[in-house]
């Protein structure tokens, strides 16, 4: 099989997306490779096609257990023989795997590392017809990559045993030092080189000031009623706050963190990856190894510590390429949080630095003013070529306004309250509150004390966040957050120096704005395909219960969704469906279908356009069914008994059960054949001339169920 028979077959899709191409013929060339993608790139089929091109058996070497069953499970799904071999196994079970392997059934074999280098085990693979190598999460060879795994430095036994077979490594993350070391580490220094883009532009980038930040959170999910998503938080205790919060405002919400049991934590997992929890509230120890397709947002409570975290963290949101959402919380006590952490933390003074240029470059992102995607990608040492449309401030360009007047009246606050208040403190002496705090102090008896009662609590926090941000204020951290003045203060103090600030808005107003600024009326057709998601996506979490499968092993939400849109109602339809190949079709295709025709009944009125094209067909074929005669369900349905014909040789064609023997006595259409097999007549033929010889004895709905009759012998 070639290897575009392999995907359409296999996995159901037309088209290799950029780089699988040249990837997977690099490999049939027998070149070993490096793969650089971002997380839902599409990296497996890289490997999973050219193992099914290839005679023997492809090994891929994977570091995570989860992952490997879930790589397994997908691959079985898809009709792909393959097995996983790791400690969780029997000794049975291995043995039947590795009879298998002998035996050539197995296409693909999963073994983890220290799998691999257990005495003896290379041996046994060495006697095994392999025909490729795949290195899955191959930065783990490289110290410098931020998950390395001593096992894996191992891994260079493998070229030297199979010196002639191809190998490729894949990874996620690797910048250009982590790069050389993984080839160098795997014993391929001149492997062929491929990074795709890491833009993923199905991922919106918003961010939103750090306030009430549970009931935007809870707007923001109200919004999507029925999408999964993760929250990420800074620590345990504050992930079950936020989760605990979110179920009292009847969100299906857990927790999730390394100090929860193990049990525990599979369970919360296995729900999630089911569709039976909406949320996940947790730590970053949640999300290596899940690799669920349909998690359609991540939300970020608190700042990462750095961009990699962060955009791999963002990354587990889309990866089956739907349009999926990202929200960051930022504060500035956020930084404040993350700094002290570094600050205190057990790292030589030089670690410390690096760590503070990279939180650095995570406020970068927080604070830009321009398209942060291309504040993302430069990052990764990308240049984006126009503005993504598909962010926060492309969507809702920020406005600036002149405010030295506002900047003037809070420094001089800070000068007069002796540079000893935090921003709390501060705005309630702007804003003249009368508070324990202020009378405790004699604030209330400053000369600004009220002098900034015109904006909101909430507008001066944001503003003086800014005037941080831009250095126009100070913050010592050791001396209880106390504000502090600078030379710019001072500049500005004196009128040497403007200030522009960027007009505040609140989170609900900037979204409603935007929902404005977007019309969002969805037509009738987006409505129906949205119905008809739904109704598939319950029918593919019953299909998955049964199977004990993740629903997205099922089928992935691109492919319910591409389903939705083209209704299939036969084989080849649904076969031309996204993500179904030929497994999925023997084994689900019906449901599907069966499920598609009960919508189309269900919303089809008489005399209103249908929902589903060609259901007219179907209409013919229930009445059909039912055992009606052709004039019968001409006049049911309002059509002429010749279109009643035409539609019953079509679904004959189709491979419905219509016998159309039943519609013409054999006399009639011995005659018809006859005189057309005198005329030469030819399929596709024009049947005037037929109908003219035979001298209108038969009407053309006889004419065509005969030619139609004797084209199928
Ligand atoms: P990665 O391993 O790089 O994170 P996956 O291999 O899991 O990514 O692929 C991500 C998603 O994209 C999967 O749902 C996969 O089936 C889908 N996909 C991969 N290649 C294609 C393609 N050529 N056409 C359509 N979908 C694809
Ligand atoms: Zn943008």
């Amino acid at each position: 099989m070639t290897k575009e028979q392999v995907l359409k077959k296999y996995f159901g899709y037309d088209t290799f997306r950029p780089l699988q191409s040249d990837i997977i013929d690099t490999i049939l060339n027998r070149q070993d490779c490096l793969v650089l993608m971002p997380t839902g790139g599409g990296k497996s089929i890289c490997f999973q096609v050219p193992a099914m091109v290839l005679e023997g058996i492809t090994l891929v070497i994977s570091p995570l257990i989860a992952l490997m069953k879930d790589q397994v499970q997908a691959l079985q799904a898809n009709g792909i023989p393959a097995a996983f071999i790791n400690s969780t196994l029997s000794a049975n079970e291995q043995r039947t795997i590795e009879t298998q392997c002998r035996t050539g059934e197995l296409k693909l074999l999963y073994v983890s590392p220290e799998k691999l280098l257990t005495p003896n085990y290379l041996d046994f693979i060495k006697t095994l017809k392999i025909s490729l190598i795949a290195i899955d999460e191959s930065h783990c060879v490289s110290t410098w990559g931020h998950d390395f795994r001593p096992e894996y430095t191992q891994l260079y036994v493998l070229k030297e045993a199979f010196p002639d077979i191809p190998m490729v490594a894949l990874t996620a993350t690797a910048d250009r030092v982590t790069r050389k070391d993984i080839l160098k580490q795997l014993g391929v220094p001149d492997a062929k080189v491929f990074i795709s883009s890491f833009d993923r532009p199905n991922l919106k980038l918003a961010v939103s000031p750090g306030r009430n930040r549970l009931k935007i959170i809870h707007q923001f999910i109200a919004q999507r009623p029925k999408d999964s998503g993760i929250i990420y938080c800074l620590s345990r205790k504050n992930t079950e706050e936020v989760a605990e919060g979110l179920r009292k405002l009847g969100i299906a919400a857990m927790h999730y963190h390394a100090g929860i049991d193990a049990k525990t934590r599979s369970e919360v997992q296995d729900a999630f990856i089911k569709d039976e929890i909406q949320v996940i509230v947790a730590t970053i120890a949640f999300g290596m190894g899940i690799d669920k397709s349909n998690v359609r947002f991540v939300v970020h409570y608190s700042l990462p510590s750095n961009v990699e975290s962060f955009y791999q963290e963002i990354g587990r949101a889309g990866r089956d390429g739907l349009p999926s959402d990202t929200l960051l919380f930022y504060s500035f006590a956020d930084i404040v949080t993350r700094k002290d952490m570094i600050d205190k933390s057990e790292l030589p003074p030089e670690m410390k630095e690096v760590q503070l240029a990279k939180l650095d470059r995570m406020k970068q992102y927080a604070e830009t003013e321009i398209c942060r995607r291309r504040v993302l990608l430069s990052y990764f040492n990308e240049e984006a070529q126009n503005d993504c449309g598909n962010c926060d401030v492309c969507q809702n360009p920020p406005v600036k306004f002149e405010a030295t007047i506002f900047a003037q009246k809070a420094l001089s606050a800070i000068a007069r309250a002796d540079e000893k208040v935090a921003m709390g403190l501060l705005i309630d002496i702007l804003r003249g509150a009368q508070n324990r705090n202020v009378f405790e102090h004699n604030y209330h008896t400053l000369k600004t004390f009220g002098v900034g009662k015109e904006l909101r609590y909430e507008e001066w926090a944001d503003y003086i966040t800014q005037m941080l941000n831009s250095g126009i204020i100070d913050i010592a951290y050791d001396e209880r957050h106390s504000l502090k003045l600078n030379t710019l203060s001072w500049q500005v103090l004196k009128g040497e120096r403007k200030v522009e600030l960027v007009k505040f808005e609140p989170y609900e107003v900037k979204k409603a704005r935007q929902e404005e600024a977007a019309p969002k009326e969805k037509s009738k057709k987006e409505v129906i395909k949205d119905a008809l998601f739904d109704k598939l996506r319950i029918l593919r979490k019953k299909i998955a219960d049964e199977l004990n499968l993740p629903p997205f092993v099922v089928f992935s939400d691109a492919t319910l969704s591409d389903m939705a849109q083209k209704k299939p109602i036969n084989k080849i339809q649904m076969l031309a469906v996204s993500g179904v190949g030929e497994q999925k079709f023997k084994q689900f295709g019906e449901r599907f279908i069966n499920e598609i025709l009960d919508f189309a009944r269900e919303n089809t009125e008489p005399g209103k356009t249908r929902v589903v094209k060609g259901f007219t067909y179907v209409e013919t074929l229930d009445l059909y069914n039912k055992g009606l005669a052709i004039e019968e369900i001409a006049q049911r349905r309002n059509l002429s008994p010749v279109t009643i014909i035409s539609h019953l040789i079509k679904l004959k064609e189709e491979g419905n059960d219509i016998n159309l023997k039943d519609l013409l006595p054999s006399y009639e259409y011995n005659q018809i054949i006859a005189t057309a097999m005198r005329l030469n007549m030819q399929k596709g033929d024009a049947l005037k001339p037929l109908f003219d010889e035979l001298e209108g004895l038969y009407d053309y709905g006889k004419l065509r169920i005969a030619l139609a009759m004797w084209e199928g012998n």
